[in-house]
């Protein structure tokens, strides 16, 4: 029990069970007890190790990607470089120290962080003290003009909401209350979906669960009409699948999976990425998509081999060894490792036939 369990049930027996994605919103970022909120998750002394806080490796090749594409995109100036969910600011300071030397990138770029949680921009402020850096607290307050955005672990924190083929139809899972008053998962049947997510769940196995991740889904749509609009590219890079069914909500708490309902507030709350939802809803919103595409083929294709290589020749023999591990865990296909279930999607201006690291569109 945690003090938000307290908070939640309370609410529950007053106005009814909770969608998945409302207990996860609270859990996140209740203002007071959410995950978020209250801590600084990543790195070793948190919950989880996020890949830029693995290696600056990481930070380093997206920075590539990202001057890159700025300049396919024609170098403009000014042109807005946004990160979503910026965590410690690690990444953002990894990709302004590798693009430093690209000659008028640094001059053009508005650097805008999109964070919902005051006390991780002041993380941010603190670790991107050197550069002058913007924040609002939604994609669509980013300011107008040609965008190069990245995201990393962002989008597996959004809320989902969670659909399951029941005999009698389609349910949603909720959180109510059991017989003792505890948390406790719930069917509330007679649940509605758009045609195709109906369609589908009615040729699926009974007990099938369809995920649905609306503000996802939002933030694709925006950044999709967003980048037709006044250009740009997006790079996404996350763990996830490209459609099918499944119950992948999951808790970690202190570096261990976790029962969903046991510490709300405490716990890490995330659910695989949907990627085909995600590029869906961004080429409906005008823009093209490329991926996804495995994480480690992704670093591969940036240089990561060769930035490893540099790395090691410039470091003892212990630091050398670290760099290897970052290196395989990054990209590696093995269990633990990074490189096949974490994915990258990149949404572009349908006018852009390439972008780097994918194969042509
Ligand atoms: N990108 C970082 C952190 C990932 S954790 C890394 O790789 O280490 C998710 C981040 O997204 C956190 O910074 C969290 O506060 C932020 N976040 C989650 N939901 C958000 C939302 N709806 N709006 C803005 N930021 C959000």
């Amino acid at each position: 029990m945690t003090a938000l369990s307290d908070i939640l049930a309370r609410q529950i027996a007053l106005t009814g069970p909770l969608t998945v994605a409302d207990y996860m919103e609270q859990c996140l970022f209740h203002p007071a007890h959410g995950y978020y909120t209250t801590r600084e998750p990543f790195g070793a002394t948190g919950d989880f190790v996020t890949a830029p806080e693995i290696s600056q490796m990481f930070g380093e090749l997206l920075g590539l990607w990202a001057a890159e594409t700025w300049l396919r995109l024609g170098s403009p100036a000014p042109f807005v470089l946004a990160e979503l969910g910026p965590g410690r600011g690690t990444m953002m300071a990894d990709i302004l120290r590798a693009t430093a030397r690209v000659a008028g990138f640094h001059e053009a770029a508005r650097v805008v962080l999109v964070e919902a949680s005051p006390r991780l921009r002041a993380k941010q402020a603190e670790t991107l003290r050197a550069y002058p850096v913007e924040w609002v607290e939604r994609i669509e307050a980013l300011p107008p003009g040609p965008l190069v955005l990245l995201a990393n672990e962002f989008i597996d924190a959004l809320p989902i909401r969670q659909f399951v083929r029941t005999p009698d139809g389609i349910a949603e899972r909720m959180v109510g209350l059991d017989a003792a008053g505890n948390l406790a998962f719930g069917l509330r049947p007679g649940a509605r979906l758009d045609s195709r997510a109906e369609a589908r769940l009615a040729v699926a196995p009974p007990g099938a669960v369809l995920e649905i991740c609306p503000l996802g889904l939002s933030v694709a749509a925006t950044l999709g009409a967003r980048l037709a609009l006044s250009g740009g590219a997006a790079l996404l890079v996350d763990y996830g699948h490209a459609g099918g069914f499944g119950d992948t909500l999951q808790a970690l708490y202190r570096h261990a999976f976790d029962d969903v309902l046991a510490h709300p507030g405490q716990a890490d709350l995330t659910a695989h990425v949907d990627f085909a939802a995600l590029a869906r809803a961004a080429m409906g919103a005008g823009a093209r998509a490329f991926g996804p595409l495995p994480q480690g083929a992704l670093l591969q294709r940036l240089g990561l081999d060769d930035r490893a290589f540099r790395l090691k020749r410039a470091a003892s023999e212990a630091d050398r060894e670290m760099v290897e591990a970052a290196r395989l865990r990054l990209a590696g296909s093995d269990e633990g490792q990074m490189g096949t279930l974490f994915k990258a999607l990149a949404l572009v201006h349908p006018a852009l036939k390439e972008i780097a690291g994918f194969a042509p569109g």
